[in-house]
């Protein structure tokens, strides 16, 4: 048996948290003793309208179960009000954990501006304004835990989601680069692609499973990566149904061509098999690592420095 997480005396924002998953995670985090931001502006999945009683009804249940949070009302594209919220409230911010999200699903063809604008602006900017407001404080304390809601639509990809794949694999671009970052004050950040039966799935899954995938089977991840218990960072985690797994990049050792006499795109052709052949395939854990097969085949042809 592992040592219990607890989160007394840390301070925990939960974007979008006024249902679905959001609501599952800030639950969760009091119930570990955390002070725990509820935040949602209680619009459509479509990212329309707005309404205070979904981060109201997820405070008094909090405070019913005997734990400790306020609401706050503000659009995630607001970012730097609701990590303000949380300092006037509890004077000092911990954990992010950005989920807040719409969906306005069409296929490329008929996607419009907006829908491309709005998913990117909750999803992408929202993640970004609410994180950056909170850097700085999560910095100046050497502690923090940032958790960024992905998607296997991003990783995979999904009809009619094209803005939305844009947008969820975008945020775990931002999770590399913040937990390379962030590791030298002690700032671990964390992607989840989650799947759960929420108003967001609703009519997409089969009712059978969609009854069994219940919010509150991601929200153990999400709170271990959150504590101070995890040391984990720059991690990407499919969860749903009860069950976790870790994704990582992969890489074929790949074909190196005489860079001083060039190649055609014929050359592309006839290596094409070799090219995508992964036995032996590497992961990559960082560019440098990445890196390291092109400058190994220029060393093989020419001296470097
Ligand atoms: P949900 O619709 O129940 O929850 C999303 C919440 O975000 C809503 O309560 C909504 O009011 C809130 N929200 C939307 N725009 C906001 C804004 N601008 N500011 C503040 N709050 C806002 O859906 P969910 O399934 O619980 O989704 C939670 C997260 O998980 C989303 O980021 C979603 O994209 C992601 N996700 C969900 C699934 C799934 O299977 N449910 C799969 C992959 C990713």
């Amino acid at each position: 048996m592992s040592e219990a997480i607890r989160f007394e005396d840390k301070v925990v924002i939960v974007t979008g948290a006024g249902g679905g998953l959001g609501r599952a995670h800030a639950l969760l985090f009091a119930k570990h003793g955390a002070k725990v931001v509820v935040n949602d502006l209680g619009g459509s999945t479509h990212g329309e309208g707005a309404n205070a009683s979904a981060a109201d009804k997820v405070v008094a249940e909090i405070r019913a179960a005997g734990g400790t949070a306020v609401a706050n009302h503000d659009s995630v594209t607001d970012g730097e009000k609701i990590v303000q919220n949380a300092l006037d409230a509890f004077g000092r911010v911990d954990v992010v954990v950005n989920n807040a999200g719409i969906l306005r699903d069409k296929t490329f063809a008929k996607m419009e501006d907006t829908d491309w604008d709005l998913v990117y602006k909750v999803h992408v900017e929202g993640a970004y304004k609410v994180t950056h407001a909170a850097w700085p404080h999560l910095r100046e304390q050497n502690f923090g835990r940032v958790i960024f809601t992905a998607s296997t639509s991003g990783i995979y990809g999904n009809f009619g989601q094209s803005n939305y794949g844009m947008a969820k694999l975008g945020l775990y671009g931002l999770t590399r680069t913040l937990a390379i970052e962030g590791r030298k004050n002690n700032i671990f950040v964390n992607a989840i692609a989650p799947t759960g039966g929420t108003r967001m799935t609703e009519g997409l899954i089969p009712p059978a499973v969609f009854e069994q995938l219940k919010p509150e089977l991601v929200s153990p991840l999400v709170v271990y990566l959150g504590s101070a218990a995890c040391e984990e960072t720059g991690g990407l985690f499919e969860v749903g149904g009860g069950w976790v797994g870790k994704v990582r990049w992969e890489r074929s050792n790949g074909v190196g061509f005489n860079p001083l006499q060039g190649f055609s795109p014929e050359d592309v052709a006839a290596s094409w098999a070799q090219i995508g052949n992964f036995e032996g395939a590497s992961h990559p854990a960082d560019t440098s690592q990445a890196l390291g097969a092109m400058l190994t085949n220029l060393q093989k042809y020419v001296k470097l420095g």
